[in-house]
């Protein structure tokens, strides 16, 4: 789908944003672990944005946005598709600011995320993941009821708002040597490396993806988009096909590399922080910090920056994978 806003932000608009939407955001905390920085060799910041409001970062980047529509745009209503975090951030984004939102979700969602967006009183519409395109959902929608469009990744304003997070987390603990950050369709990505690049200079910024979901690997050493299935991974907030165009080409500039983990590396994670930090990060929240923790590239005396994206789960099912070790 065409942006239409298609110009690619830089640092100026992730500080923008920050003062966009200081007011209704969570200024999330930075932890800490003896036990972390044991396992990796390093020291780690941990940026923890499950504790941001509807329980991800994603209420940054859909804040900016929905602010930064026009009146009349705020008249016609918001539309967004979403595996559920974004669905939820934006529904809430909307409440606050008083305008319509219509979230197009797969019928497979976790419950707890249909839930929310909903309680948030969003209209919620499902499509089915393997046999439906979503933005041709989407589109249809939009096209009839004049909705606007505020996509989860591929959005200057989207982009923006979620680079507040490195820009905080650079703030609060100051340069850094690595920033790994967890990747689906690289909003988050693109935008933290914006905030890192311009606040931190030559800090090395590493994507982490599901190990079945590697299409921006794939982007990234081809030089152009590369569309894959939909993985088969845990990481719900990472089942991404493609890399967006916006998001693609500022990850080419400032990203030193993606890596890649397994769905077991993320379960062992999810134990990790329940075990050693008492905090619940949902899978897609564990993709950076699990290859922080393994990570021998930088030694004792390197500082590194590690976003928790989120820790919004299921809880029969997050159980279920804490139990079986
Ligand atoms: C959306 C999401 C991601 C991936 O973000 P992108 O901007 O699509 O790369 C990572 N973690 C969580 C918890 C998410 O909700």
């Amino acid at each position: 789908m065409q942006t239409e806003l298609s110009t690619i932000p830089g640092f100026e608009a992730v500080r923008e944003a920050a003062s966009r939407i200081a007011d209704q955001i969570r200024r999330t905390p930075v932890l800490t672990s003896a036990e972390a920085d044991r396992r990796a060799g390093a020291r780690l910041f941990f940026k923890c944005e499950n504790f941001q409001r509807t329980g991800a970062f994603k209420f940054r980047g859909a804040l900016n946005a929905v602010r930064a529509l026009n009146p009349q745009e705020r008249k016609a209503g918001v539309i967004t598709f979403s595996s559920g975090n974004h669905g939820q951030a934006i529904a809430r984004a909307c409440q606050i600011e008083g305008i319509k939102a219509v979230v197009v979700m797969p019928k497979d969602a976790p419950q707890a995320k249909m839930q929310a967006a909903q309680s948030f009183g969003a209209q919620i519409i499902h499509y089915d993941r393997l046999s439906e395109d979503r933005e041709i959902v989407a589109k249809a929608l939009l096209e009839r009821e004049g909705y606007r469009l505020i996509p989860p990744f591929d959005h200057p304003m989207v982009i923006a708002g979620q680079g507040t997070s490195a820009m905080e987390l650079i703030e609060e603990v100051g340069a850094l040597d690595a920033l790994y950050v967890c990747l689906g369709g690289g909003g988050l990505l693109s935008g933290c490396a914006l905030a890192a690049s311009a606040l931190s200079p030559g800090c090395q910024i590493i994507g982490v993806e599901p190990e079945t979901g590697n299409d921006v690997q794939l982007a990234f050493a081809r030089g152009e988009p590369v569309s894959i299935d939909v993985p088969d991974t845990i990481a719900d907030g990472a089942r991404t096909t493609r890399v967006g165009d916006i998001t693609f080409a500022i990850i080419q500039q400032h990203v030193t590399a993606i890596e890649t983990v397994s769905d077991q590396a993320l379960i062992d994670t999810m134990r990790f922080f329940a075990q050693w930090m008492k905090i619940v990060i949902e899978p897609t929240g564990c993709l950076a910090a699990a290859a922080a923790l393994r990570q021998r590239e930088f030694g004792p005396s390197a500082k590194i920056g590690v976003l928790l994206s989120g820790g919004n789960v299921d809880l029969a099912q997050y159980g279920a994978w804490l139990k079986a070790a």
